[in-house]
């Protein structure tokens, strides 16, 4: 029997898990989520015998029912590769009181690249399966960070075109030269006149105009998107978790059945959503501790059941967390309204029109795997600094939101089961800041300066994705006015 997916904001919209993929997003703007969380079925000894792929498909196949073996094993062959600068793929490292499971190993040296790598296989096998005859196009607007993985991810996938707009200058220069670097020649990157919001709305209107879809469709192209709350970038977080704790046990830092914490930075709400499902499907999981920045709108609902997102947006040192509407807490928030589609549908309607939502006692009282903390500006530099000075561990800046919080969390309840910190990002991604909460000083160095001088504090050798981008030519410098988006599309497609 096939798992299906049902959408949060309507029971009687149904998919398999490759329709789901394909579709991205429900209907009326719902989530796709499993209608029940399938259980491991492997043990935690046979586990502890697996590598990272071999983890990955035992516990993807429980969630992509309708895949075959081979065609899941091929995905997570060809997205777990020699794209990851380490074999492991996903590394543990004790820093202080805590094991940090690096997620940045991949091409773009952040988290993004652990669902993003596969997420193109996923989708080309899904188009197969349901007979889509169409080469996929994928259209993104990006602030920076999505908008690399996406193109890593893709460039050079067979079946596939890549088009990226990003704001021509909202982006820091070392993203911009990540982007218009990129290599594969189904990619495309174009700047635009105009912010963030302005390529969004551009995406976002190409997407809904059916005059184009039919163009496309006639020329042998679909639209689809790699945005993150598609279940095919979430799935694939499920799998470092499992990882993790059978890796604990391994090495004889948890007995199997232990439980452990999870502390993991917050913004969107996958990364944490991705370990509650592991929780869920049976991995012994104690707390899941969700750590905000100054952006600490999950923070409060944890505290008083209350969503608001009517407040001011701070920019922090921690951007990718920068975020006031955490898309995929819907799924949590169904799932504590015993997966009643509609109350999850009232109150994210109340969120569209008043920006807030409150939850039921009931409901809160099921938030109980959960615990908010949050961290200021000045908290997540002395985080660097005091694990730097203590350990010789050089963490970046979204790690250090959630080791702060961790350290917190620590304080308040005594809790000293062992934890693991999902760390998000390479200090090399946001040398700047990192440095800086290291020692001021550092501030009067360029950007490259600062890199080698951070090889040289943390004694860790630069990354490739660093290193290229600094000799690398530039492939992509077509710049658009805001309303020339389409018109840019129409021509890479010929249409
Ligand atoms: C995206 C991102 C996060 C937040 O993850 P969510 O799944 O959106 O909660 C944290 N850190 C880094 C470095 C990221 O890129």
């Amino acid at each position: 029997m096939d798992l299906i997916y049902r959408s949060t904001r309507n029971d009687h919209e149904t998919a398999t898990a490759s329709q789901a993929i394909l579709k991205g997003l429900a209907n009326n703007s719902g989530l796709f989520v499993p209608t029940e969380i399938p259980k491991l079925d492997v043990s935690i000894k046979e586990l502890t015998k697996m590598n990272y792929q071999q983890t990955a498909y035992v516990v993807m196949k429980q969630f992509l029912t309708d895949f075959t073996e081979e065609e899941l094993k091929y995905c997570i062959e060809h997205a777990y590769d020699d794209k990851f600068d380490t074999k492991e793929i996903v590394p543990i490292v004790k820093a202080g009181d805590a094991y940090h499971i690096q997620l940045f190993h991949g091409s773009t040296i952040a988290f993004k690249d652990m669902a993003l790598s596969i997420l193109p296989y996923l989708l080309v096998t899904a188009a197969k399966k349901n007979n889509v005859k169409n080469e996929i196009v994928i259209l993104t607007a990006t602030s920076g960070d999505t908008g690399k993985a996406a193109l890593a991810g893709f460039a050079n996938v067979p079946g596939t075109k890549i088009i990226v707009f990003y704001p021509k200058d909202g982006v820091s220069p070392i993203q911009e030269k990540q982007m218009v670097t990129q290599k594969g020649d189904n990619t495309y990157v174009i700047g635009i006149k105009g912010n963030f919001d302005d390529a969004q709305t551009g995406v976002k209107k190409m997407f809904s105009d059916s005059e184009l879809a039919k163009e496309m469709d006639a020329a042998g192209y679909q639209f689809s998107s790699a945005n993150s709350i598609n279940i095919g970038r979430l799935v694939p977080q499920i799998v470092y978790y499992v990882y993790s704790y059978a890796k604990l046990v391994s090495d004889q830092v948890i007995a199997e059945g232990e439980p452990m914490n999870v502390v993991v930075p917050t913004g969107n709400f996958g990364n944490i959503l991705a370990a509650y499902y592991a929780k869920q499907m049976g991995l012994p999981i104690k707390t899941l501790v969700c750590a905000s920045n100054e952006n600490k709108v999950l923070f409060d609902f944890f505290q008083t059941g209350t969503y608001d997102k009517n407040r001011e947006f701070i920019l922090t040192s921690s951007p990718s967390m920068d975020i006031l509407i955490s898309s995929n807490l819907e799924r949590l928030i169904h799932k504590i309204a015993g997966d009643s589609a509609e109350k999850c549908a009232e109150l994210m309607q109340a969120l569209a029109t008043d920006g807030k939502y409150t939850i039921t006692d009931e409901m809160k009282a099921n938030l109980s795997d959960f615990v908010g903390e949050y961290t200021t500006e000045e908290g997540t530099a002395q985080a660097i600094k005091n694990l730097y000075e203590e350990t010789g561990y050089v963490m970046d800046t979204h790690t250090a939101v959630a080791a702060n919080g961790y350290q917190n969390y620590v304080k308040e309840t005594g809790d000293k089961t062992p934890t693991v910190i999902a760390s998000t990002a390479s200090p090399f991604k946001f040398t700047r800041s990192v440095m800086n909460a290291i020692d001021p000083a550092y501030d009067s160095k360029t950007d490259f300066e600062l890199v080698d001088e951070l090889s040289k504090i943390s004694k860790t050798t630069v990354p490739d994705a660093i290193e290229e981008i600094r000799t690398a030519p530039v492939l992509h410098d077509t710049v658009c006015e805001k309303d020339q988006m389409l018109a840019e599309v129409k021509k890479i497609l010929g249409i």
